[in-house]
């Protein structure tokens, strides 16, 4: 039992150490640490190359938990690392997939996201430099946060689920998309109810 407990322990710590390669070696994974994969890139060659190299990284992840805020599905493109006398420059195009509320029919849909990204990672990094924009000594830059800095621009801040969408119907809560409702498209207030009755008679 206690053995159990001393290897989970020490896998806890692999997890979240720069000896995280160590990990593979014993059985079991991380919480989190497969979602970060795919944004964690080992660029540290290309700071050996001359001015001018270049090198294009697919990215393509089913699924990435980019903090706990910020579900994000099918995130697909690339992104071009170029040796520049300042760092390495960063192009990159991404299409991701985010599950956002319409704000008009209250259903769940899925937000389709673009991203552009057009940055430079100084190297070595200066006193000023963005923490999200420098190269670690281990060579490998995590752009999780970066990404999710240009994804979070992205989302509309009143997401609607459709350019068709036309809400929810204000007396029965009906959506609209879905066909006209069966009752008076007026609403009487109900103090008014026996007044209305009364004239609809005369
Ligand atoms: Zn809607
Ligand atoms: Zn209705």
């Amino acid at each position: 039992m206690s053995t159990l407990f001393v290897l989970l322990a020490f896998r806890f710590y692999l997890c979240y150490d720069r000896y995280a390669f160590l990990e593979t070696l014993l059985p079991g994974g991380c919480v989190n640490q497969d979602k970060y994969n795919a944004l964690r890139i080992n660029v540290g060659f290309l700071l050996h190359q001359s001015v001018g190299y270049k090198r294009k990284f697919e990215i393509d992840e089913s699924f990435v938990q980019i903090e706990s805020d910020l579900d994000v599905y099918d995130l697909f493109g690339d992104i071009t690392f170029t040796r520049t006398s300042q760092g390495l420059y960063s192009q990159s195009d991404m299409t991701a997939r985010t599950p956002l509320e319409c704000v008009r029919c209250l259903s769940k849909y899925d937000q389709e996201l673009t991203i552009e990204i057009n940055d430079l990672f100084v190297h070595p990094p200066q006193k000023e430099t963005d923490p999200l924009l420098s190269i670690p000594k281990s060579g490998i830059v995590d752009l999780t946060n970066l990404v999710r800095e240009y994804l979070l621009l992205e989302i509309p801040i009143r997401p609607t689920c459709g350019v068709g969408c036309k809400g929810l119907c204000q007396i029965c809560g009906k959506e609209q998309s879905e066909g006209q409702c069966d009752h008076p498209q007026t609403m009487i207030d109900p103090r008014f109810e026996v007044l209305h009755t009364l004239l609809s008679k005369a």
